[in-house]
């Protein structure tokens, strides 16, 4: 096996909470099991919904927590030459193409196929600017889009959750790859980035796990290998939604470290630790995984 290389990759949308601390702890605490290498990368390529300093924030939450990249930190919105070569590649060889639908646009063409969809659900595009569909209709192209090969199931496996299933032609559709404000998707950017970085193993919370099909499609099509994926369990707001910025989790209180560390250690299923920080880390990373 390559030498392992593991990352925590948080979008700096906001301090780190209790959720985004379990999928630092395991991330970190799955390298440290295998004697490999820890890197943290900011995936601020979303600009308007990046907070500025919250990714230096989120540096020092993690290093009084005792987490600290193996590397330099990389920042994904330094990177946007990486992500356009990529989108150069997917396009020389027909696996991407212009889009010019407005979400309006393609609301209408679902609604048009009788297509109705609950409310915050994604929308799988209707494929109205696949080449074969007579592309862009002589609108602007907007957005570039990834063009899934074919309608089958992509199967892959999870070290936790076990055997995954999802055909992403007809449960997800062409997924965007840039936006049409120039934007880069984070689909692309974290495949570049972790092929880039080395990253054999991905450890990360279970919220994205349905982004996976799609990072292996890419991940194909780009020839680049496909790293093993661990999703870790969510921790739940005492309203019983998983805790996010989004809806309003409180930022870590890191007065006393190693009581937010026990707390998402106890999410892991890992026991409670005394001592030093360092110790419990160390502690846990023998008995991991839990
Ligand atoms: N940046 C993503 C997030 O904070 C995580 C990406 C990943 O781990 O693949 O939700």
């Amino acid at each position: 096996m390559a030498t392992y290389r593991g990352r925590f990759a948080p979008s700096p949308t906001g301090p780190l909470h209790a959720g985004s601390l379990v999928a630092a702890l395991a991330s970190w605490l799955d390298a440290r099991a295998h004697g490999g290498a820890w890197l943290v990368r900011i995936e601020d390529v979303d600009t308007p919904r990046c907070v500025p300093g919250a990714d230096r924030l989120i540096l020092q939450q993690l290093a009084t927590c005792g987490l600290v990249s193996d590397e330099p930190v990389l920042w994904q919105s330094q990177r946007g030459d990486r992500y356009q070569q990529a989108l150069d590649r997917l396009i020389d060889q027909g696996h991407a193409y212009p889009c010019g639908c407005s979400r309006k646009d393609v609301e209408a063409a679902l609604q048009a196929q009788g297509v109705s969809r609950e409310r915050h659900h994604i929308a799988v595009y209707p494929g109205t600017c696949r080449p074969e569909n007579g592309g862009l209709h002589g609108k602007p192209a907007r957005a570039w889009r990834f063009q899934i090969p074919a309608p089958v199931d992509v199967n892959w496996t999870d070290r936790r959750l076990g055997p995954q299933t999802q055909n992403v032609a007809t449960e997800v559709g062409d997924f965007i790859l840039q936006r049409a404000d120039g934007l880069w998707a984070y689909q692309l950017a974290v495949v570049v980035d972790d092929a880039a970085q080395g990253i054999t193993h991905v450890v990360r919370g279970e919220d994205l796990t349905d982004n996976t099909a799609r990072q292996l499609l890419l991940q194909q099509a780009l020839g680049l290998t496909t790293p093993a994926y661990l999703h870790t369990p969510l921790v739940l707001g005492a309203n019983g939604e998983k805790l996010s910025k989004q809806n309003g989790a409180e930022p870590l209180d890191l007065g006393d470290p190693l009581i937010a560390l026990n707390a998402a250690a106890h999410a892991l299923g890992l026991p409670p630790q005394t001592g030093s920080v360092s110790q419990a880390l160390t502690a846990w990373a023998e008995v991991w995984p839990a």
